[in-house]
C-alpha cells in the first residue's frame, strides 16, 4: 500500500472530475473557508500569538489552504504556510495557489513553533495492515497476478497513522496549538476489511493496477485517539455535514449566492455534497487535537 500510494501521487494530480476522486475542497471554496474560520477563531481566542504557522498534511492541489489561509490573513494572521507533501506533481500545483510554502517529507521537520495544522485525506492514504485470523496477511505474486496470502476475519491497523499522530501531537504538546483531522472512518475501533481502491471515480479490485488506483483504507478514530497519547487534548468525532453546519456554511453559501446569483444552483448543489447526509456529511468526520494550553476549536462541544 504504501510503495502503490508512493507511486501513484508521485505521478498523477488524481483530484478533480478528470481525475480518481473528488475532495471536500475541491467541491467549493466553502469547505476551506469554514475551515480557516476555525483555525482563524481558535488562534484569536489563544492570544493571538504571532508565531503561529499553519501547517497542512498531504495538501494536493492546495485548494484548503489558499481558501483557508484567506480567511486567516482576514483576521491579521501573518504566520508562513508549512507542508508536508510527497508527491513532487502535487508540491508544484502547491506553490501555484501558495508561492510562499515552505515544503517538508515529513511532520518531523516542521518548525517548532505553535501549529495551526490541517489533514483532509491524508490518514486514510497512509498504510495499514491487515491480520487475518490472528497471522498478518501479506501479498504475493501468484503467476503473474497479485494476491492475498490468506483468507479470513481481518483486523486493520496502522503504525504508520499512529506515527503520524504522535507526532502530530508531540509538537502540540511541546509548542502548542490545534489540528484538524476531517476523513472517512469509524468512532470505534473494529474488525472488518476497509481497504478499498478507487479508479476514475469507481471501485475497484484492491490489487488491480499496482500503483494506477487511488488505495485507502477508513481511519480509526478510537486508534488516532489512544495514538494522540494524553500530552494533549483530543475532542469529540463531529460528522462533517453537521460541524460545516456548525460553523456557518449555509450563511456563506447564502453570501456566495447574493454576490453570484448566476451560479445560485452549483453553490446549492456544492452546499448539499458537502453536508448531505447521503453525500459527504456524514461519511466525513472531523475531531480537533490541541494542546492544553490552547482552547478546542469551535464545533466540537
Ligand atoms: N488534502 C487534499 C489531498 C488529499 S489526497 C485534499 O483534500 O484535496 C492525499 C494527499 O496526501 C496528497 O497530497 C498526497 O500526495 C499526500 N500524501 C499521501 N501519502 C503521503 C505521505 N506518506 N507523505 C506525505 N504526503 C502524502
Amino acid at each position: 500500500m504504501e510503495a502503490c500510494n508512493a507511486f501513484y501521487y508521485a505521478t498523477r494530480d488524481p483530484l478533480g472530475a478528470a481525475g480518481d476522486f473528488v475532495t471536500a475542497p475541491e467541491v467549493s471554496q466553502m469547505f476551506g473557508e469554514m475551515v480557516g474560520a476555525a483555525l482563524a477563531d481558535c488562534w484569536k481566542r489563544a492570544g493571538a500569538p504571532a508565531n503561529a504557522i499553519y501547517a497542512e498534511l498531504g495538501p494536493g492541489r492546495g485548494t484548503l489552504a489558499s481558501d483557508a489561509l484567506r480567511v486567516l490573513r482576514a483576521v491579521g494572521f501573518a504566520g508562513a504556510a508549512h507542508f508536508v507533501e510527497a508527491s513532487p506533481v502535487l508540491r508544484r500545483a502547491q506553490k501555484d495557489l501558495v508561492p510562499a510554502g515552505r515544503w517538508h517529507d515529513a511532520i518531523d521537520t516542521l518548525p517548532r513553533r505553535p501549529l495551526l495544522l490541517v489533514a483532509n485525506e491524508f490518514f486514510d492514504a497512509l498504510p495499514i495492515r491487515q491480520v487475518a485470523d490472528g497471522v498478518e496477511r501479506c501479498v504475493s505474486l501468484v503467476g503473474d497476478e497479485l494476491a492475498f496470502d490468506r483468507i479470513g476475519d481481518i483486523v486493520e491497523d496502522s503504525p504508520v497513522r499512529d506515527q503520524a499522530t504522535a507526532d502530530v501531537a508531540a509538537r502540540l504538546a511541546a509548542n502548542g496549538g490545534a489540528a484538524l483531522i476531517v476523513d472517512y472512518g469509524h468512532e470505534k475501533s473494529a474488525p472488518g476489511d476497509t481497504l478499498q481502491a478507487v479508479h476514475k471515480h469507481q471501485f475497484a479490485p484492491v490489487l488491480a493496477d499496482p500503483g494506477e488506483q487511488d488505495l485507502t483504507a477508513h481511519v480509526d478514530f478510537e486508534a488516532l485517539r489512544k495514538a494522540a497519547g494524553s500530552n494533549v487534548q483530543v475532542s469529540r468525532l463531529v460528522a462533517q455535514g453537521e460541524w460545516l453546519k456548525r460553523l456557518g456554511i449555509v450563511a456563506r453559501a447564502e453570501a456566495l449566492i447574493r454576490a453570484n446569483p448566476d451560479q445560485a444552483e452549483a453553490i446549492h448543489t456544492a452546499l448539499e455534497r458537502l453536508t448531505g447526509a447521503d453525500q459527504m456529511g456524514t461519511l466525513f468526520k472531523i475531531i480537533a487535537i490541541h494542546s492544553p494550553d490552547w482552547p478546542e476549536p469551535v464545533g466540537f462541544a
